[in-house]
């Protein structure tokens, strides 16, 4: 049998168990079974990484750094990751089931996320202002905020931390990183990288734990200034009431029923691997899913019956093997939750085209086929719900106005893809759909540079891109008197 490895925290420099010594254990979605330990945080371990954040902010080297060398550190952050990234992705690949191939190519884009921030760190400035009074000269300076908690769920964990700790620690903040309770190994590892690359303690904290007590004494902690989470908007709701306590400035990123529209014009191989990728590239657990396919009349038949061709030739099978296409959903709850919420689709008058079981011959493990399901209206339940899980549900349109109503017919508004050859449809379409990120006959498609968030239930504020930088810092704004006389009537406003 495996040894079952056994991981620590990482708190103000150093590793450490939980105060009462608690252990949960995380299970290899691929076999079912147990492959490492890691702590369960009292409330007690979150303070001491709060506080140990809170004191690296105001004594010691990271306080007087200047932003050239956090730029340094970050590179050399950067540079670790690309080097161990087949280490951590089969760490990624283990904790969490995503298969070895976007694992390892993730991480190694992962680093570049760490270099875009790496060099923003220093181009951050403030600005002198025309202000209208003679005798004042006036000036903003952009300074961190503070203690940043950082909460990530279980997917694409390296790249949700990355999107949040690369600006606050440009931008001269300190971070507690929340990992999930499903999989938090590569984010202990990423703590290593950290310690190595020189970053001082206290800087960058990783705790581990559920979230009641760890999330939520985070989130209500009264050092934290700033939450960045990345999660279910039931959780996020949970963020939100807690940062009534701090007053903390809030990220949210949360889920989504994205759709993805082909209109008769489209290239058909073009869409049928949008489609693909949007649902069931990591097993169709991405927020990005665009899980309602929307397809004009003309073409339902042809891009429905190749989508279907598509998915009955997917490799489902061991995720840390590099040809496998489809590996397991990360949990046991989250196979249970896709197979109720079908049952609900079927029962309300959807039609199978392929896929709904789980797959012969993986007795262990939590697989489950790519499934296509035939919609007659948006309100069937797979339509409207996230599932996270490799479902999609197709609808046929008539018009472009059609189309645009069904996009938006929904709580969520993360992302949408368009796929037309008519580029002025196209920009119509875009201005239209009420979303955060538009792909055009692409799709899953990410970048440092590119701000990445979204509308209603999907969130609020936008993580990568220079913007998110502006959100880990804050403005001061600083008046010098100029004038010869000596400050006049106390009583009157200047
Ligand atoms: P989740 O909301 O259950 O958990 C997310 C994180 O929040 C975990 O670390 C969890 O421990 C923590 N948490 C739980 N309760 C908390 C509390 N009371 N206070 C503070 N933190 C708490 O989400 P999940 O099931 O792990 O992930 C799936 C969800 O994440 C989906 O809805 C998905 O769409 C969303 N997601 C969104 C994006 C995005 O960028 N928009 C990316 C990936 C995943």
């Amino acid at each position: 049998m495996a040894e079952i490895r056994s991981y620590q925290m990482f708190i103000d420099g150093a590793w450490s168990e939980a105060a009462d010594g608690a252990l949960l254990d995380s299970i290899n979605p691929a076999t079912g079974k147990v492959w490492c330990r890691f702590p369960a945080a009292t409330s007690s371990d979150v303070d001491r990484a709060v506080e140990a954040a809170h004191r690296a902010m105001a004594v010691g080297p990271w306080a007087t750094m200047t932003a050239t060398a956090r730029g340094k550190l970050l590179r050399r952050l950067a540079d670790l990751l690309a080097e161990r990234a087949d280490r951590l992705a089969e760490v990624e690949t283990t904790d969490t089931g995503k298969l070895i191939r976007e694992t390892r190519a993730q991480i190694r884009y992962v680093a570049d996320y760490f270099h875009y921030f790496a060099g923003a760190a220093d181009k951050l400035e403030g600005s002198t202002l025309p202000i209208d009074k003679n005798d004042m000269f006036v000036m903003t300076v952009r300074e961190p905020i503070g203690v940043v908690a950082a909460i990530v769920p279980w997917n694409s964990q390296l790249m949700l931390a990355a999107v949040k700790i690369g600006p606050a620690l440009a931008a001269g903040n300190a971070v507690v990183l929340k990992a999930s309770e499903h999989g938090p190994a590569p984010l202990l590892e990423l703590a290593q990288l950290c310690a190595d690359a020189g970053f001082p303690a206290g800087v960058v904290n990783v705790v581990t734990g559920l979230g009641d007590p760890c999330g939520a004494r985070l989130t209500q902690h009264p050092l934290v200034a700033r939450i960045a989470f990345t999660g279910g908007p039931a959780t996020a709701r949970h963020v939100v009431r807690n940062s009534a306590e701090n007053f903390a400035t809030v990220t949210l990123e949360l889920g989504g029923k994205s759709p993805i529209v082909v209109f008769d014009d489209c290239d058909i191989e073009s869409a049928v691997n949008g489609i693909v990728a949007g649902n069931f590239g990591a097993s169709g657990q991405s927020c990005v899913a665009g899980s309602r396919v929307i397809i004009q009349s003309g073409v339902f038949d042809e891009v429905t019956a190749r989508v279907a061709e598509r998915a009955g030739r997917i490799r489902i099978g061991d995720p840390q093997d590099a040809a496998t296409e489809m590996g397991p959903l990360a949990t046991k709850a989250q196979l249970d939750h896709v197979e109720a919420v079908l049952a609900r689709s079927l029962a309300g008058g959807a039609t199978l085209m392929g896929g709904g079981n789980r797959p012969q011959g993986f007795a262990q493990g939590w697989y489950f086929e790519p499934t296509i399901l035939l919609c007659p209206h948006p309100d069937i339940a797979s339509a409207r719900e996230e599932l996270f899980g490799p479902v999609l549900s197709a609808l046929r349109f008539e018009t472009e106005a059609d189309a645009v109503r069904l996009a938006n017919d929904t709580a969520y508004g993360l992302a949408a893809g368009i796929f037309t050859r008519d580029g002025a449809r196209s920009l119509r379409m875009m201005r239209q759909i009420r979303a955060g990120i538009i792909w055009i006959n692409t799709y899953r498609a990410v970048s440092p540079m590119a701000p990445f968030g979204g509308y209603g239930q999907s969130g609020a504020g936008r993580e990568a891109g220079f913007e998110s930088l502006l959100d880990y810092s804050r403005t001061k704004t600083v008046w010098i008197n100029t004038g010869s006389a000596p400050m006049g009537d106390p009583f009157a406003m200047r």
